[in-house]
């Protein structure tokens, strides 16, 4: 083929994110960060999931390029799930996790099929599709993996499994370091997922982890939410170490900052709650510079009663300022927002998180250390009180806590699943609140992250880390053309 001919070959990638707003959310992004490159991007998903990219989300906030979606039925009785559980928020038993992400075998034949019809040049693919690279190969194009997570996860997780610490342990609770890497991380066993210590009930489970290893191991390489700079030593782990391509392209929820609107308006859509975002934010207008704690444990994670009454006695005990994001269902205290009269708001469903955290006024964010949420305090430079609750959270809190220095944890001490059973306590929820929002420590802890900041936003610029590793993939896949 004549260079004349690719230069006008308009690559094509499809998206296919796990149905999951911590996968779906970074993917459309990535998507629109690709079309806005002159990709043609077109996500995969499930009837109840399309809202969530419809209407002006498909609309690239800066140049206007769209990006399709397009729709495949899922059948779910088939896959042995009840009706209408096309998203792990619509999970409500632990024990359908597995049979959820085992069902994502039944994509294979619709997405290839389409695959074939189509002729992409790409397909960016979820972890959760253990099929893809399969797939992919017979079709002659390269997939991309997805994880959702950072290096620095990644890194730890591969450490553990090679040099296996925890069997030198006595007990559950008794610390040890994991060998391998550019830090010494400390952990203990009740911090890592079951999976890995080998103690999980079903044995399903293992045969699914094996089946996504070899697929990844298999894959073109990784597209990372995540930037260099962050994590420089991880994401060489990942390449050198663990011998893997990564593109690491984020923080991708900056790509998108004047689409900021749009965004909240998916949140809104995707939990069909009703947000009032401009209530929110012109409360936040009033307020003085870093004063107000942003709390909110992401989009699957429930807390417990007790657990939400000691959060709620902390806030009252305290004299700081918050927005408090609960599920729908979860209860507060008798009396606790009457209480609460201006010293705080309470969100009950679904925030729009960027453009809280975007806000000056916000100074800390109390959160679960999702790897979404973790970036994008990254991104707005707010430093975190950290509070792992379950799957890798306990790993990324260490790289907040420990190695950038930007967050102080409330002492959560076990990976949980379900309803939790150990109950943080108000006077720890108190004093890591109090440590990053008011004093010196709270001031060096700030420094910290909007250094981070400056550094993610130039990672984007032209000449930046994630913007190098954009263009360089974008070329791979372009050369792949011949
Ligand atoms: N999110 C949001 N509003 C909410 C809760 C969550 O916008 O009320 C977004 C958040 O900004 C992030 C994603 O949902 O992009 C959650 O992903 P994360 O990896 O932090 O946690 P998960 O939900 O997967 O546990």
């Amino acid at each position: 083929m004549d260079p004349q001919h690719h230069h006008h070959h308009q690559l094509h990638v499809v998206f296919l994110p796990f149905m999951a707003q911590g996968h779906m959310i970074p993917i459309t992004d990535m998507a629109r960060l690709f079309a806005r490159r002159g990709v043609k991007s077109t996500i995969i998903t499930t009837p109840l999931n399309a809202p969530l990219f419809s209407g002006k989300i498909r609309r690239d906030a800066q140049s206007g390029l769209p990006i399709e979606t397009h729709i495949i039925e899922f059948p779910c009785a088939e896959a042995g799930l009840p009706e209408g559980c096309e998203n792990v928020n619509a999970i409500k038993s632990p024990e359908l996790m597995i049979p959820f992400f085992k069902s994502m075998a039944v994509f294979q034949r619709p997405v290839e099929d389409l695959l074939r019809n189509w002729r992409p040049d790409c397909i960016v693919a979820d972890v959760v599709f253990t099929w893809a690279t399969e797939t992919a190969g017979r079709l002659c194009i390269p997939r991309l993996f997805f994880n959702g997570t950072g290096a620095f996860a990644v890194s730890l997780l591969h450490a553990l499994k090679f040099h296996e610490p925890y069997k030198e342990v006595e007990s559950d609770s008794e610390p040890f370091l994991l060998p391998g890497l550019p830090h010494e991380i400390q952990l203990t066993k009740l911090q890592l997922p079951p999976f890995l210590k080998g103690d999980e009930s079903d044995s399903g489970i293992k045969e699914l982890r094996e089946k996504m290893e070899e697929s990844e191991v298999n894959s073109f390489g990784a597209v990372v939410n995540s930037f260099h700079e962050l994590e420089p030593g991880y994401a060489e782990y990942y390449r050198k170490v663990m011998g893997r391509k990564a593109w690491l392209i984020g923080p991708l929820s900056l790509g998108n900052k004047d689409g900021t609107k749009e965004k909240a308006e998916r949140g809104n859509v995707a939990s069909a709650a009703g947000i009032d975002e401009h209530d929110h934010l012109r409360w936040l207008d009033g307020m003085e510079p870093n004063s107000v704690l942003y709390i909110c444990f992401g989009s699957i994670s429930n807390m417990s009663n007790a657990q939400l009454c000691e959060i709620a006695g902390a806030l009252d005990s305290s004299e700081q300022r918050f927005i408090w994001v609960v599920k729908k269902g979860e209860l507060l205290p008798e009396g606790f927002e009457e209480r609460m009269n201006g010293k705080g708001i309470v969100i009950k469903g679904w925030a729009p998180q960027v453009l809280i955290l975007d806000h000056t006024a916000i100074g800390g964010f109390m959160t679960h250390c999702g790897w979404n949420s973790t970036l994008e305090a990254v991104a707005a430079g707010v430093p975190m009180v950290t509070w792992p609750l379950q799957a890798e959270q306990f790993l990324n809190e260490k790289l907040v806590t420990d190695v950038l220095k930007i967050g102080v944890g409330v002492g959560a001490q076990e990976w949980s699943r379900g309803e939790r059973k150990i109950v943080v306590g108000r006077e720890d929820i108190e004093r890591a609140m109090t440590r990053v929002m008011v004093g010196q420590e709270a001031k060096e802890l700030r420094g910290r992250a909007r250094k981070l900041q400056k550094m993610a936003v130039m990672a984007n610029e032209e000449g930046g880390s994630s913007n190098s590793d954009l263009k360089s993939l974008l070329e791979e896949l372009t050369s792949l053309l011949d």
